[in-house]
């Protein structure tokens, strides 16, 4: 019988799914609320792609299973990436749940509902901030990642469905929609992703428009041009890299080398606007030598464009090629790994210092996520940078601020309009 439900999520990647599993629970009568004390129905919507974010959800799995002991009446569903990745063989407690379900299975939930496949009733969320999703799964199969596993191969959506999607966001009070996918730039409907974004951003002038997750082999010509064609495309791409040395590149499967991700990211460094590039990279790699580092931190420490890196250690994760890969000492020991992480690490506070020193002083606009706090158009919101600034508008606001410091990746700014 429907009553209250919470949402809870393992991984800002998994928001999309989020919206529509929300609109799922709303189709059948259920009443989104903040509070799990007082709900009857609790979605876990998970991540498990590396080590650390199937901890997180056995975590989150774990406090799940007492919320509901204490009144066995309530619901519980678990959804998302760690189901899709483990199934249940019957050993783990699972059977506490009411439902269980993979990524994106808006069908699973709408049968467990009682509700024909066909009432899928698009996406629903609350916040100023969202995701839409251009496409599903990835047909990349670089060597040691387990999403194409757990998603299944790349299937874009059509452009019918991302512009419904895109008209109900809009309609919900969404003030910035980030585009996503696990390879963004590889959409391929309609001329492409490009083309995608310049229709939404001159359908909705008023709302931020933001790229996601661009493979560096994906990137098409003209994508930056947009970003000074529509003042609402924000002049930022995340595009992560993992590596620059020509034999890791090649070992990680990732179809591209040193040469192009020098040639883009110069073309970026030079771009007439100011653009800002967020990017990650593996550290430790099977067999990455100390040259082949330095290799990596050359190519991080010359491109201006580079806002915000982040490093993740490499990860045998079970299921992948490189997990049945490695050979005895390829892995550099865990000081060493630790000791390049911690270089990366001051790699990217120099582009914090540097890009700190740029927007100084400068007037930038910037959008109000909560009383006190934003994020520039250079910063993708809960992942990089917080702006602080002194305001009581509404989140979702556009402010025009002065930049008056800066702290690693924080700013400080003053309102002017
Ligand atoms: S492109 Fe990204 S999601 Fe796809 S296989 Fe490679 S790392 Fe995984």
């Amino acid at each position: 019988m429907p009553g209250a439900f919470v949402l809870t999520l393992g991984c800002p990647k998994n928001e999309a799914d989020s919206d529509s599993f929300q609109a799922c629970l709303r189709a059948a009568g259920w009443e989104l609320i903040d509070d799990p004390e007082d709900a009857d129905l609790l979605l876990l919507n998970t991540c498990a792609f590396i080590q650390p974010a199937v901890e997180e959800s056995m975590e989150a799995i774990g406090e799940a299973l007492d919320w509901k002991s204490r009144k066995r009446s309530r619901k519980l569903v678990l959804a998302g990436c760690l189901p899709g990745r483990f199934h249940d063989d019957g050993s783990g407690g699972l059977s506490d749940f009411d439902l269980i379900i993979g990524p994106a299975d808006t069908g699973g939930l709408l049968d467990w509902l009682g509700l024909p496949p066909e009432s899928v009733p698009g996406v629903y969320g609350r916040r100023h901030l969202r995701y839409l999703k251009v496409s599903e799964g990835c047909s990349n199969r670089c060597a040691y990642c387990t999403i194409p596993l757990i998603r299944g191969p790349r299937r874009d959506r059509s452009t019918g469905e991302i512009l419904r999607d895109a008209a109900m966001m809009v309609h919900q009070g969404a003030g910035e929609i980030g585009l996503v996918g696990q390879d963004t730039g590889a959409w391929s409907e309609d001329g492409g992703i490009h083309r995608l974004v310049g229709t939404l951003a001159e359908e909705y002038p008023d709302v931020w428009f933001r790229l996601y997750y661009l493979h560096p082999a994906h990137i098409v010509p003209g994508l930056a041009g947009l970003m000074t064609e529509h003042g609402n495309v924000m002049p930022y791409l995340d595009v992560p890299v993992q590596h620059c040395s020509d034999r890791i590149l090649k070992r990680m499967g990732r179809g591209y080398g040193r040469a192009l991700l020098e040639e883009l990211f110069t073309g970026f460094d030079d771009s007439v606007a100011d653009l800002a590039v967020r990017t990650t990279v593996i550290v430790g790699y099977p067999g990455e030598t100390e040259n082949e580092f330095l290799e990596l931190m050359g190519f991080l420490s010359r491109h201006r464009c580079i806002r915000t890196v982040a490093a993740f250690p490499f990860w045998p994760e079970e299921g992948t090629t490189e997990y049945f890969r490695i050979r005895p000492g390829e892995l550099p020991s865990p000081e060493t790994v630790q000791s390049r992480l911690s270089q990366v690490g001051d790699a990217a506070d120099a582009h914090y210092r540097d890009w700190g020193e740029r927007l100084e002083d400068r007037v930038l606009q910037v959008m109000v996520d909560s009383p006190g706090t934003g994020h520039t158009v250079f910063d993708a919101p809960l992942v990089d940078g917080t702006c602080f600034l002194e305001s009581d508008e509404p989140e979702g606001t556009v402010l025009e601020c002065r930049i008056t410091d800066y702290e690693g990746p924080d700013l400080t700014a003053e309102v002017i309009a």
